[in-house]
């Protein structure tokens, strides 16, 4: 069976993590700042905080953002339950924008209809988390200035996307966002088994993200307030959570860091070949997205979809679908969102696969995946 994603792991990356388990520090060493380090100058933002995934990341991100009790936030219903959770975690409230069927990502237009009417009701989102889908960046530019013209912070959900570049820049620079969070699950483009991070250009911000990520704890004596604990102790200025990496991901995580060129360039070079030699009505995206998506996912579509993906497994291909949207989820269901609240969204649910994309695959694999989807 080939599956729909899988990690690559050399003896480099090996090498790696059993120099940590040899040494001093298993957590909190040295190997996160280096990681944390790496990640920045990579993408180009000021600084990055890892944590242990992605969804922790959303969290911390939500409440660095100072996102509460009866605060709304607002993402795309084409997701992963996380993009959405994160709000839930802060008590807020969540609402979803529709996507653009020429890409699958949150439109832009519905955006802003949608931010017309929410401001007439006093019912702007504190925060808007845009998701850049299969590794293909959301229309940033146009989604700031938006921000600029109503008051929302923006994080967005790079999950997909390290590698990836939006605007000349590398996806996670955050030129256009306040925050933006990359995922280091083993199907991700780089992984550290469970992993993620959060950059942003903001100090304040990442350190708010440092001191949540750790139970609020500070044991900066520059920050300490005047109080009981004795001053060669730490400090606990407010409710932080363990969301701490460990030094043996993020060893895995720089190694891994060394390879992501490689790895973008032989996933473009896989994405390219489908586009190129895929039927036409099969194809989600076109070759000029395909130059500057970190190409995560490969996704068709088709009208028979159920149909296909039985005939693929038929055929030892394993496809998924990303994703079933979010508000017609049985926990979002119950909150009051229903089928027709996001139309663009469900047709693309109905129709949508992720054919097998990752830098496993050889020549044959790819070749046998074109041939087989096109007979169908
Ligand atoms: C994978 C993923 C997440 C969650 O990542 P974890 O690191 O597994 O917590 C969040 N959002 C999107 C879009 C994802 O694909």
């Amino acid at each position: 069976m080939i599956p729909y994603g899988k990690q690559d792991i050399d003896q480099d990356d090996i090498t790696e993590v059993v120099n940590v388990l040899k040494s001093d520090f298993l957590t909190q060493g040295p190997k996160i700042l280096e990681f944390e380090d790496s990640i920045s100058r990579y993408v180009g933002s000021r600084f990055t905080v890892a944590v242990n995934s992605a969804t922790s990341a959303l969290h911390l991100g939500c409440l660095a953002l100072g996102v509460e009790k009866k605060d709304l936030v607002w993402t795309s219903s084409n997701s992963f339950v996380a993009s959405s959770n994160a709000a839930l975690y802060c008590g807020a409230e969540i609402d979803f924008v529709d996507i653009d069927s020429r890409n699958n990502n949150m439109c832009t237009e519905a955006l802003e209809k949608k931010l017309v009417t929410a401001k007439k009701k006093g019912m702007i989102p504190k925060v808007v988390i845009p998701v850049h889908l299969g590794g293909l960046s959301c229309d940033m530019k146009k989604i700031f200035d938006l921000s600029k013209d109503f008051g929302f912070k923006i994080i967005e959900d790079a999950s997909h996307c390290i590698g990836g570049d939006f605007d000349d820049e590398k996806i996670g620079s955050c030129k256009y966002s306040d925050l933006c969070v990359f995922s280091f699950h083993p199907v991700k483009i780089i992984t550290t088994g469970e992993g993620g991070a959060i950059t942003t250009n903001s100090q304040t911000l990442a350190k708010k993200i440092t001191a949540l990520r750790s139970h609020g704890i500070t044991r900066n004596k520059e920050e300490f307030k005047k109080c009981f604990v004795p001053d060669w102790y730490y400090q606990q200025h407010f409710l932080g959570f363990n969301y701490r990496i460990t030094d043996l991901q993020a060893a895995l995580g720089i190694s891994q860091l060394k390879r992501i060129d490689s790895f973008i360039k032989k996933r473009r070079k896989i994405a390219k070949y489908f586009t190129e030699n895929l039927n036409a009505d099969f194809k989600t995206i076109t070759t000029e997205e395909i130059k500057i998506s970190s190409n995560h996912l490969f996704i068709i579509k088709n009208n028979r979809r159920d149909e296909l993906r039985e005939y693929l497994l038929k055929h030892e291909i394993f496809t998924t679908l990303h994703y079933f949207p979010i508000h017609l989820q049985p926990f979002y269901a119950s909150m009051g969102f229903k089928l027709g609240d996001f139309p663009n969204t469900e047709k693309y649910g109905d129709e949508a696969l992720s054919i097998p994309i990752h830098t496993n695959l050889n020549e044959h694999d790819v070749n046998y995946i074109v041939e087989v989807v096109n007979k169908f």
